[in-house]
């Protein structure tokens, strides 16, 4: 792993970060460990962008990430401070991983153990056991080289690719076919090709939109593991607070910025109570979109709207926040429902939108690993169902919407929630829009297609507005906790060098 450039030069600088989402507070934190006056403003009651928490009649719930992947990462970001993520929060690996209930009646866990991974492939398809160690392989290397070259490294502009050195790593990888092909080279059978992509939601695309080179997500997958930080997401959250607090970073919340407005030398931050900052530089955590079409004149903002307008979304999503007497013990901790032609349900995301008829969702139970998030003899599960971002949303729809979910919980799980439920809440498009300021309501940001990928996708920079910087999941890297992470690095280093 490379060795993080010198962020120095913003040393004594002043300067304000707009939102606490994960590329928010992480770059917080390099620039404050560098020597800069940080201030973030966050429009919400609390810090933590989309990984906010609700609590509510004894009930704690991840109101957005509850997947810990990548726990390299984590790592290579509190060492960066001479950290390590155990002094602030407790990890446990989940076992299983997760478990699918195909709608057929099917049933599957997918474990840490590769070998029993290895032999559940090899029940559904002869050979299936060898062709899923190739593709790991395979997919640990696309890991390791993107991580290096590419996720860790600048390359915001298209010439950057084509240096002979990225060439170089990048021959035999397969970086641009769509991930349904590359899939499709190693399993026949359907079951095993859902299995092998249900990561790309994580990345807020389909199969046939998302380019191959995120087969890097298998190796996250099955070979890193998946996690529970003990308390929730919002333990992570709480942590990377504590540290800025140690580095110095200052955090005011019910702050929404309503204006970035230029002055000799640098920039008036102003919010909704009137309150005014003066500072050198700003970097903006808050979607792009909004930042740009609502807090600059027009005349300095750098894609106009037909850009925004134009752009593939992440999907919206349904939640349903669920407080239930009694356990859910068919479900694990992370539980994905999958139609076995799940490729309606994409359509009504990407191409014909329309809220899905026959879901594939994911249903979130940390109760099953934390007896802290739910009271005695409760359990506590929200339902996911990714939807096209800009859809209708009514409280009729949600309503319809909530017993379409309930019931199919019932038939494809064996869990029967409908005479249980103590406390429940909903959360949808409209909520991602007043909430994050979220632009048509989009879950995650900009989808990772490959013309919104790397050197394609908005960089951290302005290039109308000196001074003005971006992190977060609309830039480079992309989406997910980890990649924000890694924004907020890259962040800072471009603020150093300039
Ligand atoms: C339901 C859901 C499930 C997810 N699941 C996972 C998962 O399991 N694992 C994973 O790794 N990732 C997951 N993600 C993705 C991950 O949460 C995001 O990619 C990441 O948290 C986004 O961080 P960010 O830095 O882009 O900032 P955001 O979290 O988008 O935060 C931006 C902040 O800016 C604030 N803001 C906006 N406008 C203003 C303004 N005018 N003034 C002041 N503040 C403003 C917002 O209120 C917000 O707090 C999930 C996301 C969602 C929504």
């Amino acid at each position: 792993m490379r060795q993080p450039r010198d962020i120095s030069a913003v040393g004594g600088d002043d300067v304000v970060v707009i939102g606490s989402g994960f590329g928010g507070l992480s770059t917080a934190c390099y620039l404050a460990d560098a020597g800069a006056d940080v201030t973030v403003l966050e429009k919400n009651e609390q810090l933590g962008g989309r990984a906010s928490v609700m609590e509510e009649d004894g009930f704690r719930f991840d109101m957005g990430p509850s997947w810990y992947l990548m726990p390299d990462v984590f790592e290579t970001f509190f060492g960066h401070f001479g950290r390590s993520p155990e002094e602030y929060y407790t990890l446990e690996r989940l076992d299983p991983h997760y478990r699918i209930f195909f709608k057929d009646g099917d049933r599957v866990d997918m474990t840490p153990d590769i070998d029993a991974n290895k032999a559940t492939f090899e029940e559904y398809e002869p050979g299936a056991s060898e062709a899923f160690e190739e593709y790991l392989t395979k997919s640990e290397r696309n890991y390791e080289i993107g991580m290096e070259h590419f996720v860790y490294e600048h390359r915001d502009r298209l010439r950057d690719f084509v240096d002979t050195d990225v060439l170089r790593h990048s021959w035999g990888l397969s970086l641009i076919g769509s991930m349904q092909d590359h899939v499709e080279d190693y399993f026949d059978h359907p079951k095993l090709q859902q299995i092998m992509q249900y990561t790309l939601v994580f990345l807020g695309g389909s199969p046939t939109n998302t380019p191959a080179l995120y087969n890097l997500m298998s190796h996250v997958d099955f070979n890193l593991g998946v996690y529970y930080p003990d308390g929730g997401m919002g333990a992570v959250v709480d942590g990377i607070v504590e540290l800025g607090s140690e580095l110095g970073v200052e955090y005011e919340t019910d702050a929404s910025v309503t204006e970035i407005a230029g002055r000799r030398g640098g920039f008036a931050v102003r919010t909704e109570a009137g309150a005014e900052y003066l500072t050198d530089r700003v970097v903006s955590n808050a979607d792009m979109a909004h930042t740009e079409q609502e807090l600059l004149p027009p005349e300095k903002r750098q894609y106009d709207d037909d850009y925004w307008e134009s752009r593939t979304y992440a999907p919206s999503a349904f939640l349903l926040y669920l407080g239930v007497e009694g356990e859910v013990e068919e479900l694990a901790h992370h539980t994905l429902v999958l139609p076995t032609d799940w490729n309606e349900h994409f359509e009504q995301i990407f191409d014909d939108p329309a809220w899905p008829e026959d879901p594939a969702y994911y249903l979130c139970v940390p109760s099953e690993t934390d007896d802290t998030v739910a009271p005695e003899g409760h359990s506590n599960l929200f339902a996911l169902v990714p939807i096209a971002a800009g859809l209708e949303d009514t409280p009729e729809l949600r309503s319809q919407y909530r017993d379409l979910v309930i019931d199919d919980i019932a038939e494809n799980t064996d869990t029967d929630l409908h005479d249980r439920i103590v406390f429940e809440e909903t959360f949808s498009v409209d909520d991602f829009a007043s909430r994050y300021n979220s632009f048509q309501g989009t879950a995650l940001g900009m989808a990772h297609t490959l013309r919104q990928t790397a050197p394609f996708r908005p960089g951290h920079t302005s290039s109308e507005v000196p001074g003005l910087y971006y992190t977060g999941s609309f830039t480079t890297p992309g989406i997910g906790v980890p990649m924000c992470l890694i924004s907020g690095l890259l962040t800072a280093e471009v603020m150093g060098r300039e």
